[in-house]
């Protein structure tokens, strides 16, 4: 068994209200997500960044304060962007990068998430890197090929004792929202070789002390077989994660101890 400490954030992604984003905030923090066993993270929407970290604050959760995309300049003329010193400010310790609907919706390229990840860990904030194949690509049997140019894409320029900041997350485009999920075989072989690729570019102890995570439908019933796996060390959960209750569960079933 590793000794990578199991991670699991709950994306919220563009859902929650004030209230519902504060009494979800309780739900997490009361649920005992976070701790000795496991890591955890919320990513709300921005604009209820402020109100959920004054939560976790007040209840002394350990549960980290995420954010769900960031800016790579510092500050200037670019609307509606937010930088990663104003994430700081808010008490943001962790962001996503690169995830699929920023990829696939929204349009971002290798480019701009490589320069996202560097201006993150530059600002001093943890990384989220999501990788993953869509459904053509996996059909086309380019899954690893499609991982490991994300990979090393994400990863081009970042320094070795910054990798330390860094965790990736292995999200099947075509599992994300659709309740269908890898089987805990496929998903476990797509983790190996995100690690090698990580050995490779940063050598084997780097790479086994990275934390990679799955995601793409992980529900209570799934989670403990997928989180079982040799390379999974926990999970990015969106659905799911709008529930408190099914979070925690999922937190609890990425740390066995914690049970
Ligand atoms: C995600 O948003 O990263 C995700 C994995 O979503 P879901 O759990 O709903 O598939």
């Amino acid at each position: 068994m590793s000794d990578r400490k199991p991670y699991v954030g709950g994306n919220w992604k563009m859902n929650t209200d004030h209230q519902s984003a504060s009494e979800l905030a309780r739900g997490v923090a009361d649920g005992r997500a976070g701790g000795d066993g496991a890591e955890a993270a919320d990513f709300p929407p921005f604009p209820y960044l402020a109100a959920v970290g004054a939560i976790l604050r007040e209840r002394q959760s350990s549960v980290k304060l995420g954010a769900q995309d960031v800016y790579h300049e510092s500050d200037g003329a670019f609307t509606g962007e937010i930088s990663a010193a104003m994430l700081k400010d808010v008490g943001v310790s962790v962001v996503l990068a690169g995830h699929s609907e920023r990829r696939h919706v929204i349009g971002e390229d290798d480019t701009l998430i490589n320069a996202k990840v560097r201006a993150a860990l530059d600002a001093g904030l943890e990384v989220i890197l999501c990788v993953g194949e869509t459904l053509e690509q996996r059909e086309a049997g380019q899954t690893d090929a499609v991982n490991e140019r994300q990979t090393r894409a994400g990863l081009a320029n970042v320094g070795a004792e910054q990798l330390a900041h860094v965790t990736i997350a292995y999200e099947p485009v075509w599992a994300i929202g659709t309740g269908r999920t890898a089987s805990p075989e496929d998903a476990q072989n797509a983790h190996a070789k995100i690690r090698a690729v990580v050995a490779e570019l940063f050598g084997i102890e780097a790479a086994g002390r990275i934390r990679i995570q799955y995601g793409g439908s992980v529900k209570p019933g799934n989670a403990a077989e997928l989180m079982a796996q040799a390379d999974i060390d926990g999970g990015l959960i969106g659905g799911a994660s709008l529930k408190a209750g099914d979070f925690c569960q999922i937190v609890r079933a990425s740390a066995p101890a914690m049970a």
